[in-house]
Order: structure tokens, then C-alpha cells, then sequence
């Protein structure tokens, strides 16, 4: 299986990217960010206190995220593979990933680390808030959000650097231009 990790500051476009190649490479989409807002929007207990964290830009406890992963794991039928969004988000969710797909005989193929500088990171997502309604796209969460990511989240860009599986990715250009980027990266392994 092509078991891919998009990575990158909120804002990086992972998303984005994860929806032209999921189709493509006929992947699993798992974004845990997704995840957590359709618990938020169906009002579930672990919803309700997932808001408290997102809605401040913070990260959501560990074993919640791996409570969602768990189950969306479980669904991933015949795909050729999974392409994991917003996860992980630190080194301790990096080794649960791991241990996760060890247990089914799988690792991380690759890591693509989507590199945006922050100025445009934050200039994206103050875009994106005019037309997105999610309740962390405000000027104070997103600076949050940024800070989180460069203290706790990029350190896994390490960790997978010491197992030879990351990809690093202009993600400055165009959406088109960044496709071409990850699809080359891709290319290579399938
Ligand atoms: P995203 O859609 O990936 O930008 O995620 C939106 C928010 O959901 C983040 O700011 C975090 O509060 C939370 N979140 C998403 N994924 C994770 C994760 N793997 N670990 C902890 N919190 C997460």
C-alpha cells in the first residue's frame, strides 16, 4: 500500500493537494482535522470538547485523535493505499502512526513536506477565513496555529528525515504547480 503523509504549516495546502492526488493514486483520505469537525457539526461528546481546543488553534489531545483514526482506519476498504492529512502532529502521534500501520504489516511510504513560508501561510488562511466559516480562520487562532505548528508539529519532519522518507515540496506556487511537484514525488513510488 502507499500509506502518504501530507505535511505542512495550516494553510500549507494540504487539503488541497490531498484532493487532486487521492483520486489519482486511488488513496484513502484521512484528514483527522476533517474528522473532528464532522464530530463537532453531528454535537458528539468528544466533538464538544474537540471545539474548545480547535476553536483556539490548539491540538486536540492524543488518544482522541487515535480514537478517530481508530475508527476511520477501520474503513478503508479496498484503497490502494491512505494519505494521511493533519496527522501526525507530533512526535508521539508519529510513533502511534507507525505503531498503527505495523500492525497491519504496513509503514509510511513517504512524507511530503509542503514548505510555505509563514507570511504566506498566514495570508492564505486570512483568505481562506472569508469564505471558509471555519471558526479557527481568525487573525488571533491563526497566529496560534502557526506557533503550534513550528514548537510541537514540525519537529516530525525530523523523525521521518532519520527514516529516509521525506519528501520536501515547493508549496509556494500554484496549486497546479504543486501537483506537478507532488505528483513527481509520488510518480517514483508507485
Ligand atoms: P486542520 O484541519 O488539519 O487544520 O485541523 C484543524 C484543527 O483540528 C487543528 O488546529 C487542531 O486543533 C485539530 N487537529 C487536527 N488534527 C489534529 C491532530 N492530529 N492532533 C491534534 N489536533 C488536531
Amino acid at each position: 500500500m502507499l500509506n502518504v503523509v501530507i505535511f505542512g504549516g495550516p494553510g500549507s495546502g494540504k487539503g488541497t493537494q490531498s484532493a487532486v492526488i487521492t483520486e489519482k493514486y486511488s488513496l484513502k483520505h484521512l484528514s483527522t482535522g476533517d474528522l473532528l469537525r464532522a464530530e463537532m457539526a453531528a454535537g458528539t461528546e468528544l466533538g464538544k470538547i474537540a471545539k474548545s481546543y480547535t476553536d483556539a488553534g490548539n491540538l486536540v489531545p492524543d488518544e482522541m485523535i487515535v480514537r478517530i483514526l481508530a475508527k476511520a482506519m477501520d474503513g478503508i476498504g479496498q484503497a490502494k493505499g491512505v494519505i494521511f492529512d493533519g496527522f501526525p502532529r507530533n512526535v508521539a502521534q508519529a510513533a502511534i502512526l507507525d505503531e498503527m500501520l505495523a500492525q497491519r504489516g504496513e509503514k509510511v511510504s513517504v512524507l511530503l513536506d509542503l514548505v510555505v513560508p509563514d507570511e504566506t501561510l498566514v495570508e492564505r488562511m486570512l483568505f481562506r477565513a472569508q469564505i471558509s466559516g471555519r471558526a479557527d480562520d481568525n487573525p488571533e487562532t491563526i497566529k496560534n496555529r502557526v506557533k503550534v505548528y513550528h514548537q510541537v508539529t514540525s519537529p516530525v519532519v525530523d523523525y521521518y528525515v532519520a527514516k529516509g522518507v521525506c519528501v520536501k515540496i515547493d508549496g509556494t506556487g500554484s496549486i497546479e504547480e504543486t501537483s506537478a511537484l507532488v505528483e513527481a514525488a509520488l510518480d517514483k513510488l508507485v
